[in-house]
């Protein structure tokens, strides 16, 4: 069966003594049975995370990768130096990346090939704008993101794929998706996966939430059959907020 995964994305938040402090709090808290717990602090902390991690079922991703091996990209880091590191999952495709990177579906392919063949698993994100929803054009908008940026990919590589659902207009602006907009997005990528894969595959992909998603709405949001969980921005960066969110299923 698939997994319930809560992944908390640190952006651009936390030095190294900040990272140190938010993962010794991090390591008081009572881990949920059968939920995947992630954290992706920045580049820089990775290491630090990942090793005083490393006897912890918390595991530390990566919020991003180039899709070249190596080159003249100024800036950018690469599948192998994260997997050099122990990374073994990364965050790709997540909206500031899209509107503030420039980052579209074909560059997202390229780096979703780039992180199968390092081996990660990639955590893809994806979501209509408010204009999209106001258009009543949501399905269509998360149906080409993807399906351009996925599809082209055998069934055997989707086991490596968990899909985050995170419309942009619920993402850091404390407006959530009701649980029944969620679940109604969350079946309707379950079906666009079961066209294209069957439905095995399908039922097998783990599809979370992210959208402003806090203590007071995990629950419910998590409670809807076709949501495993959640890709948390902002309350990832207080223990406590983080961990009742991981323990709301
Ligand atoms: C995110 O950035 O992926 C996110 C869901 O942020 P927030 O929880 O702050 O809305």
């Amino acid at each position: 069966m698939r997994k319930n995964i809560v992944a908390g994305n640190w952006k651009m938040n936390n030095d190294l003594s900040e990272t140190e402090t938010l993962i010794r709090e991090l390591k008081l808290q009572n881990k949920p049975a059968d939920v995947e717990v992630m954290i992706a602090p920045s580049f820089t902390n990775l290491l630090q995370a990942f090793n005083t991690l490393k006897e912890n079922p918390i595991e530390v991703v990566a919020q991003n990768m180039h899709f070249a091996e190596s080159g003249a990209y100024t800036g950018e880091v690469s599948g192998p130096m994260l997997k050099s590191l122990g990374i073994k999952t990364v965050i790709l495709g997540h909206s500031e990346r899209r509107a503030y990177f420039g980052e579209t579906d074909e560059m997202l392919a390229k780096k979703v090939d780039a992180a199968l063949e390092n081996e990660f698993r990639v955590i893809f994100c994806f979501g209509e704008e408010l204009k999209d929803r106001k258009a009543d054009n949501h399905e269509t908008i998360v149906e080409s993101q993807i399906k351009n940026a996925l599809f082209h990919l055998d069934a055997s590589a989707l086991k490596n794929i968990v899909l985050a659902y995170e419309p942009v207009w619920a993402i850091g602006t404390g407006e959530t998706a009701s649980p029944e907009q969620a679940q109604e997005m969350h079946a309707f990528i379950r079906k666009t996966m079961a066209d294209n894969y069957g439905t095995d595959v399908a039922d097998g992909v783990s599809i979370l939430y992210g959208g402003s998603v806090k203590p007071n709405n995990a629950k419910e949001i998590f409670s809807k059959p076709d949501v495993d969980g959640g890709l948390i921005g902002g309350a990832s960066l207080n223990a406590e907020d983080f961990f009742a969110i991981a323990n709301a299923f």
